[in-house]
This record gives C-alpha cells, structure tokens and sequence, in this order.
C-alpha cells in the first residue's frame, strides 16, 4: 500500500513555457496537478516541476513573483523537484555563459542551447538503466548541454554522443530533454517514487 494515501500534490511552476503538458501528465499518473504562480500556491506541495521555456524569462518571473526563497524552503524540506530542459538551467549551481545560478539545487555546469543551430531540435532514443530496459524516448529542443557533472550527481542517461542528457542529486532530478512531450510516463513516475522515499526519509 502507498504510504502517500491522498493524491500526492504536485507543483508545476506555471510563470512561462510547457506547463500544460507537465500537468496533463502529472494526472494520468494519478498526482494532482498544481499551477504554482505565486508563493501560496507552493504551500502544501509534496514535489515541483520546473517546466521547459526560456530560462531568462524564468527566472526573471520568478524573481519577481517572490518564488526563489519559497522553492529553495520547499526543496530544503525534501520535497523532490524535477527540472526539464530550462527547468534543468534553473536548477544549475554553474552556469557556462557565466550568468549566476538561480536555485543552484543541483551541482552541474550547463551551457544554454548547447546543441547549437544544427541540432537546434532532434529526438533520440535514450537507454535510461535507472527506468528499465525499455529505451526513452527524448525529445530535445534548444536543449542545454550538461558541460561538468560534480561527484555526488548521478548520470541517468547519456545521448547518443554520449553526453549527459538526465541526472538525480539526492531529491533533485533534471532532464536536457521533454518527458511531457511524449506518452512515456516513466520520469513523472519516478518523481512520485521519489515522494513515497522522501516520506519514508524526512529530510
Ligand atoms: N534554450 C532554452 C533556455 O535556454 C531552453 C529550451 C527549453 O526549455 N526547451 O532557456
């Protein structure tokens, strides 16, 4: 039996970028979904998204809505948060184009659009070990590229060229691509694992 017995609430910070899917995904799961827009919204949350979009713009609506303080206290008290493509940038403790962190939740460098113009969007089956053996599906737009990896970071998977393309750090999980996108499930699902383990082990 679940430990969570309610719906487990799940955030999707709702400021900019591919909020709809995340949503739509989070309730096939069986999660609540939650538009996260202001501070009160994160109140009660059990785990946070951070979408894809643009990332300058983000961060600047989260800077103005008063959000980086309250998802830093969310995320101090165990809460798991998943960050997808610019989410993943949110996330970033370094950042190769010298801009300053935001959340610096997870201890990694990235380079914004790393594939550069030619790959500006591509898709790529991904073998993710930690999601079984069924290849992942990853669909990769103005993806940024994770440039350093720092010792407590786990590397989930890796793309075709072997660069790292999803990692976990503890209750942090970052994806280069868009799991929202496609009908896998599989990343949304093991952000729901990671509360039933974060309930198990407070933070
Ligand atoms: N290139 C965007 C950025 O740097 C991220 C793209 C995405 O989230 N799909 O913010």
């Amino acid at each position: 039996m679940s430990i969570v017995s309610r719906r487990p609430r799940v955030g999707v910070l709702a400021v900019q970028g591919a909020v709809r899917e995340h949503l739509a995904a989070l309730d096939a799961i069986g999660a609540e979904p939650v538009e996260v827009r202001l501070p009160r919204d994160l109140v009660g949350l059990d785990a946070l998204i951070l979408p894809g979009g643009e990332s300058t713009t983000m961060r600047k609506m989260i800077e103005a809505y008063g959000l980086r303080d309250p998802i830093l206290s969310l995320a101090g008290a165990g809460a798991p948060i998943l960050g997808t493509c610019a989410g993943m940038i949110l996330l970033a403790e370094r950042l190769a184009d010298d801009a300053l962190p935001l959340l610096g939740l997870l201890d990694i460098e990235v380079r914004r659009n790393g594939y550069g113009r030619q790959l500006d969007s591509f898709e790529a089956d991904l073998q993710v070990p930690a999601l079984g053996d069924e290849a992942l599906h990853g669909v990769f737009i103005r993806a940024p590229i994770v440039s350093e990896v720092g010792p407590a970071v786990e590397v989930l998977a890796r793309d075709p060229d072997g660069a790292v393309v999803a990692v976990r750090q503890g209750r942090v999980l970052a994806t280069a691509f868009h799991p929202e996108l496609t009908a896998d499930r599989r990343v949304h699902q093991l952000l729901l694992d990671m509360i039933e383990r974060a309930v198990e082990q407070p933070a």
